[in-house]
């Protein structure tokens, strides 16, 4: 793919590393190649980062058709600069957009655009621990139409911030209140695809929790409101009794690329995991008896978010005496230890920047 690079003037100073917080601070230059029926993904460009033009009546603004990705990369003791199953991301985008009548783009494009646009900005990947450059692709069609028909042309972005630690307190256990009003998807939804849409539906049970002083929603499944699902952002794992509980990936959860590297690692040391609806009854009745050990999310942004208070309509489960598992802090240690190239990366999921 031939990518045209126009570099900025007037580059920009650099934010002090211990304040970055989450999505603050935006890079120098964006990604951008665009989409039509003729010809294709045609026009790769990086650019200087700043606003984009579209149509009043673009199709994205009415009716959503958007999706997006989510990714890091990660600097090396060593200065170098890593990405962390790229292809992986490539994959599921291609997946979302499949359902929201958006074009494929082929996987190797993906992760050379990713890597093209991270290279232009490589003195953007902060150094100091536990930092990285949080990387978003997007895709939006563009097209101006207020009918309601299939669009034809659609943008393709990518732009980059550099991230500290995802939550305020670092790995401090955060509370979740179970939505047992809203939903957020259902079978033949698009519960599975990462799109805006989701988000905008879940906006308003977020809202709900940080009333209440919680800082996340835990989903039930759309249909009974009886089994657990995911976290806003975040996949969840429950240890009871010695095993790992996990939503299964049937159409309603995000396949979090998290979830599989943590289930993938947990087989590897030898536990139990159960990929199968769990009723929040049973979760609530393993929190009250004392054999739910511990609970956690799994995302890009937090990586491992150690969660120490459940409430189910007022119900409330303490676990794990509000502080951090063992098990979850040593899958934190050893994730993020193979992300930042600490240890040794045995699954073959880094990928070299150069
Ligand atoms: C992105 C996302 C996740 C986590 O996926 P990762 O690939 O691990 O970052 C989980 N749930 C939802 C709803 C998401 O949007």
């Amino acid at each position: 793919m031939e990518i045209k690079i126009t570099r900025t003037s007037n580059p920009k100073e650099k934010p002090d590393e211990g304040s970055l917080g989450f999505g603050k601070y935006m890079t120098d230059h964006m990604f951008l190649m665009n989409y039509d029926g003729e010809e294709g993904w045609h026009d790769a460009r990086i650019v200087p980062y700043g606003p984009i033009e579209m149509l009043p009546t673009a199709v994205a603004l009415h009716y959503a058709q958007e999706t997006f990705e989510g990714l890091k990369a990660y600097r090396r003791a060593d200065g170098t600069v890593q990405l962390f199953r790229p292809e992986m991301n490539a994959r599921r985008m291609m997946n979302s957009n499949a359902r929201l009548c958006m074009p494929a783009m082929p996987e190797e494009m993906f992760v050379e655009a990713v890597k093209a646009l991270v290279k232009v900005d490589e003195d953007w990947v902060p150094h100091a621990p536990e930092t990285s450059l949080y990387i978003r692709p997007f895709m939006f069609t563009n097209e101006g139409q207020i009918g309601l028909h299939t669009s034809h042309h659609f943008t393709f972005c990518i732009v980059l911030s550099p991230v500290g630690a995802y939550y305020a307190g670092g790995l401090d256990p955060v509370k979740i209140v179970v939505e047992d009003e809203y939903v957020r998807a259902v079978k033949g939804g698009t519960g599975f695809a990462k799109c805006g849409g989701n988000y905008a539906v879940s906006m308003i049970a977020q809202a709900k929790a940080e009333k209440m002083g919680y800082s996340q929603v835990l989903w039930l499944d759309g249909v009974e409101r009886k089994y657990v699902e995911e976290v806003g952002s975040m996949n969840i794992m429950f240890k009871i009794a010695g095993k790992i509980y996990t939503a299964p990936i049937d159409g309603t959860v995000l396949p979090g690329v998290t979830r599989d590297s943590i289930l993938q690692i947990l087989k590897k040391w030898g536990y139990e995991v159960v990929e199968e609806r769990l009723a929040i009854d049973d979760l609530m009745k393993a929190g009250h008896d004392g054999t739910l050990e511990e609970v956690f999310g799994t995302g890009t942004a937090a990586v491992i978010s150690p969660v120490s208070v459940l409430n189910y309509k007022g119900d409330i489960v303490t676990i794990h005496d509000n502080k951090i598992g063992d098990l979850t802090q040593k899958l934190y240690d050893y994730l993020t230890g193979i992300q930042w190239g600490k240890e040794e990366d045995v699954f073959g999921w880094t990928v070299p920047l150069n």
